[in-house]
């Protein structure tokens, strides 16, 4: 090896050994995708941390996607590690009841209290308290649109859903998942079904492929400006 090539090599490596120094001394944050420049999408879990929300955020982190996951708060309490997790790696968590009754056939002060023990379990396990509430079967009438005022909860449903609860077939999921995509969509999946998980990887390829930047809700929302009970978007039929 020629002396030349010898020195040349070395000031190569001394800069690639100096590159990743200097730049984490004057990293910052990284800028918040803004939803109203760019294609964005919200992938949402509904019921969790469900049994197989290890492998989700797994295939979450591979391709730098966020979702948000409303959470129930007795499976906050049962896998708050799971729980910790979808905090830690940048995943929006949200309100969906402490043990999934329906809001409608339940007086105001029931509903104020599956939306605290909720609110607090959460904050307990992880630190980070929810500001979107999805009650349970996406059901709300005016003592849950008032309770969600109380709580400073704007209440967000879906555009459209997975179907993964009744088809439980991967194949049927990311056709479904797909077919219903759209800029700006809110979609219903959920982490206690295996095929869900499954289908995971190639759904969000496929997505990021046609451009989607796949984004937590309060990201997506940013741009309407919620207030607490509003409700978000106005549902049109069950998915
Ligand atoms: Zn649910």
């Amino acid at each position: 090896m020629s002396r030349h090539f010898t020195a040349l090599l070395t000031l190569v490596c001394a800069a690639v050994t100096l590159a990743p120094a200097s730049a984490s001394a004057t990293a910052k944050p990284p800028a918040e995708v803004d939803c109203t420049q760019v294609k964005c999408i919200a992938l949402t879990f509904d019921d969790g941390p469900g049994k197989y929300a290890g492998a989700l955020l797994d295939t979450l982190k591979k391709y730098d996607a966020k979702a948000t996951f409303f959470l129930e708060g007795q499976y906050v309490k049962s896998r708050p590690a799971f729980a910790k997790r979808m905090a830690q790696e940048g995943h929006e968590l949200g309100n969906h009841s402490y043990k999934h009754p329906n809001f409608t056939d339940l007086e105001a002060g029931a509903i104020r209290s599956e939306i605290k023990k909720t609110q607090d379990i959460i904050k307990q396990v992880t630190g980070v308290e929810p500001k979107l509430l999805r009650p349970p079967y996406g059901l709300s009438d005016v003592p849950t649109t008032e309770a969600a005022t109380e709580f400073g909860l704007p209440i967000v449903l879906w555009t459209a859903g997975s179907r993964d609860w009744a088809t439980k077939n991967e194949a049927a999921i990311k056709k479904q998942t797909l077919e219903v995509a759209k800029q700006d969509g809110i979609i219903l999946m959920h982490d206690w079904v295996k095929q869900t998980v499954d289908a995971m990887p190639s759904i969000v390829k496929t997505l990021q492929s046609r451009g989607y930047h796949l984004v937590t809700v309060s990201t997506l929302i940013k741009q309407h400006n919620l207030q607490p009970g509003d409700v978000f978007p106005v549902p049109d039929g069950w998915t």
